[in-house]
């Protein structure tokens, strides 16, 4: 299965599977700090026959391998066998607030819930005796539960910090339908509070192209977002998210519109000075309605760009502002 809401990028260490069956969903964390795109790049390449199918961060989750591919990944033909595996950008020494704030928890709850549904994997976490007498259980595990079960490995992961709490209250939240909009980066369908350094300076709501400086006094408010239809779910879950992870949004520019712009004045320019070379090189009737109606007809299709890019832009400027004020009833 793909799940059809996130990237797929195909990974190079893709084994075939015996039954094409997955019983339980292993979490495991990347030793790194180095973003999903990057980890499922590596996969397309990688050599020491390690997989994973899904690379998860705080801002994406993407697919390597289909579910019914079997990953390498857990040391032990049981784990490889029977479970999805799930790597999740971090190190075992993260505390529980790194990973509260450092997972795109959301998107990784309807990604696994996708999965809990198709297989019947209950949200919870395994006991290592439970899997030891029956390697295909039901449920989540750690890489380090498939050392105690099932050994082959010397790894410990996720770590004592890693929130398995929070990890189910996304996915129940998922199968309980009430995450009904997908926020995505892609698609610009994402809303989220961040500072730039953490604890300092002013916190800023980004939807992916733009952001804006919230007003201290509106922080709270903001978080009514995580309820609308109109714009999606916050991104973070209302949680001021601090740190580097603004830069994830880009340049808070207008930087495809001033392009877009630069184009249609330099297409001008050049057909100005097209029209007054074909002038002096012998020309003596002189239209000037037909030398700037070439003008106008070379610098229209840039034009038309910078069109739709202003709409777009005054589009997001106007959901930002309803953002930034909330209707009174929410
Ligand atoms: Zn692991």
């Amino acid at each position: 299965m793909k799940v059809a809401f996130i990237p797929y990028v195909q990974g190079r260490n893709s084994y075939s599977d015996i039954d094409g069956l997955k019983y339980g969903v292993a979490i495991h964390n990347t030793s790194n700090d180095a973003p999903a795109k990057n980890e499922a790049s590596y996969a397309t390449r990688r050599t020491d026959g390690t997989s994973a199918h899904f690379y998860a961060d705080p801002i994406e989750v993407i697919q390597s391998l289909d579910t019914t591919a079997r990953a390498g990944h857990a040391g032990s033909s049981n784990g490889n066998q029977h479970a999805v595996a799930v790597e999740i950008t971090g190190t075992n020494d993260k505390s529980r607030d790194w990973w509260l704030t450092n997972v795109n928890w959301v998107l990784l709850g309807r990604v696994l819930a996708e999965v809990c549904k198709l297989y019947g994997v209950q949200v919870r976490r395994a006991a290592v005796t439970e899997m030891r007498s029956n390697p295909k259980v039901k449920a989540f595990y750690s890489h380090d539960d498939m050392r105690q079960a099932w050994g082959g490995t010397d790894h410990t992961d996720p770590g004592n910090n890693f929130p398995w709490d929070r990890l189910f209250q996304v996915i129940n939240a998922a199968l309980a339908g009430e995450v009904t909009n997908s926020s995505t980066v892609g698609g610009k369908n994402m809303m989220v509070l961040a500072r730039a350094v953490p604890g300092e300076g002013p916190i800023w709501l980004c939807d992916g192209i733009r952001r804006r400086i919230v007003p201290e006094g509106l922080v709270a408010s903001v978080q009514w977002l995580g309820a609308s239809v109109a714009i999606g779910p916050l991104w973070n879950n209302g949680a001021v998210w601090e740190g580097a992870e603004l830069n994830a949004f880009g340049a808070p520019d207008d930087s495809a519109e001033v392009a877009a712009r630069d184009a249609a004045s330099a297409a001008r320019e050049s057909a100005m000075v097209a029209a007054l070379t074909a002038l002096a090189s012998g020309g003596t009737n002189v239209d000037t309605a037909v030398i700037l109606a070439a003008v106008d007809a070379a610098g229209e299709e840039a034009e038309a760009t910078v069109r739709a890019l202003q709409a777009e832009l005054e589009e997001k400027d106007a959901r930002l502002a309803a953002a930034l004020n909330p209707p009174e009833s929410a």
